[in-house]
């Protein structure tokens, strides 16, 4: 695992430049990222045996030694970016393929992106490759971030905005419409009636919602649990769609999912097979995982988004306070491309976890806040404060939500996952 003090500048580095894995020892391809890992991933062990030799023998003959290592680690680096553009070439000459592959998945949105006034072959493919291939994608992003990703000029992209806001029929609508949308609103359970009804029948699609709370509260077996129940038909409380689970923190856990599958009477290597896995080992990989989703989301059926947890990493790697307004942008910008992910996709739902933070200063009142400050928690749409209570036993506090009462609810977590 990436310790802070490798992370180099933490955070700071663009994005949509190729990025530097600290794992994979390589730079990662737009586009790619996820295959890239998951082949990392896999032989994962082998290598981290070879990284920590690597790490002893450099202790051992560079002890003491800062300016040197910095020196040496930048050396590896540029043989690495050598090595590694001349693959990027090679991977360049696939990108056809690929954008034909994309083509078929998602036909009727690139078909959109097509018509659009001024989309000529060379637009739609920039536009493809930086995850631009649906009219809802270009309406919903800020210009600045579709320039930057595209490489599109900036006249360009504000009429393609505009264009694709015009064919979308964004702008005002009546309430009855609004209500027409939240009426049918779909919903994932959560395993517990109680917890369901906390959030007024199970967390909705559309939003982010945030779960807070300190340390085994059960934040990440909620988020393995959702990852199961999203799989269910309709009927049973599911979405028919698969999961996307972004680890920060290495506690993901397939043996817990099989347990959880196995209480619902699921075939697990299916409810396994539906959910894609990334692991974040730093903030810049955790918020280009997310960067390169969209893609990801049509192409998967991917009806649930888990970051767990949001803040960890920014947390540990951005230290001391000059570097606090930093940090914060950062995870302003990354929740932000979270929330845009529910815009384009009204039936997806993210969920969060997030640290508390113990305030020794507080007397009275509720002694710990969720870390991340002000920032997340008006970044999230429905936050949910977590405690223990007795035992398996766990309560959940509505915190934070538009249309919610600050209701409680107990759950339970057993081997099979979340119940009453
Ligand atoms: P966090 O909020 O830190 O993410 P977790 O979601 O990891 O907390 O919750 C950890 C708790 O989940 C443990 O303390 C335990 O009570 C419960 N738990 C984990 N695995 C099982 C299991 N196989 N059977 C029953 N309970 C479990
Ligand atoms: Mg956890």
């Amino acid at each position: 695992m990436a310790k802070a003090s490798e992370v180099g500048n933490g955070g700071q580095s663009g994005i949509g430049e190729p990025y530097y894995c600290q794992e994979c020892k390589r730079n990662h391809t737009k586009g790619k990222i996820y295959k890239e890992h998951l082949n990392f991933a896999k032989f994962e062990s082998k290598k981290e045996e070879i990284i920590e030799d690597e790490s002893e023998s450099t202790d051992l003959t560079l002890e003491d030694s800062d300016t040197l290592e910095e020196e040496i680690e930048v050396d590896t680096y540029s043989e690495m970016e050598e090595e590694e553009f001349h693959n990027e070439i090679e991977e360049d000459e696939d990108f056809d393929e690929e954008i034909l592959a994309l083509d078929n998945d998602n036909s009727d949105y690139v078909d959109a992106v097509k018509k659009l006034p001024g989309v000529g072959e060379a637009t739609l493919k920039k536009l493809i490759k930086a995850g631009f291939g649906s009219l809802e994608s270009i309406a919903y992003t800020p210009p600045s971030i579709i320039q930057e990703e595209s490489g599109l000029g900036d006249k360009t992209t504000a009429k393609l905005i505009k264009a694709s806001m015009e064919k979308l029929n964004i702008g005002f609508k009546s309430a009855e419409d609004v209500w027409e949308h939240r009426r049918n609103i779909a919903r994932i359970t959560t395993g517990s009636q109680e917890l369901d009804n906390l959030f007024g029948g199970g967390i909705e699609t559309g939003c982010v919602i945030e779960f807070f709370g300190e340390f085994r509260t059960g934040k990440t077996q909620l988020a393995h649990m959702l990852c199961v129940n999203v799989q269910l038909p309709k009927e049973d409380g599911g979405l028919s769609g698969n999961a996307l689970y972004i680890d920060t923190e290495g506690t993901f856990r397939p043996e817990r999912i099989i347990q959880m599958a196995e209480g619902l009477d699921l075939d697990h290597k299916k409810v396994l097979k539906n959910i894609v896995f990334g692991r974040a080992y730093n903030s810049d990989h955790q918020v280009l995982l997310i960067k390169e989703a969209t893609n990801l989301i049509r192409e998967k059926n991917i009806k649930l988004i888990i970051v767990d947890s949001l803040i960890g990493h920014f947390r540990s790697e951005y230290v001391g306070r000059g570097t606090l307004a930093n940090r914060q942008q950062t995870i302003n910008s990354h929740l932000h491309d979270l929330l845009r992910l529910t815009d384009i996709f009204p039936d997806l739902c993210v969920m969060v976890t997030n640290q508390v933070q113990s305030k020794p200063d507080v007397f009275y009142g509720n002694p710990t806040v969720a870390a991340g400050g002000n920032i997340v928690a008006h970044g999230s749409t429905i936050r949910v404060y977590l405690r223990k209570g007795k035992g398996e036993q766990r309560v959940a506090k509505m915190i934070d939500a538009p249309h919610l009462p600050e209701g409680e609810a107990i759950f339970s977590i057993t081997e099979n996952g979340i119940v009453d």
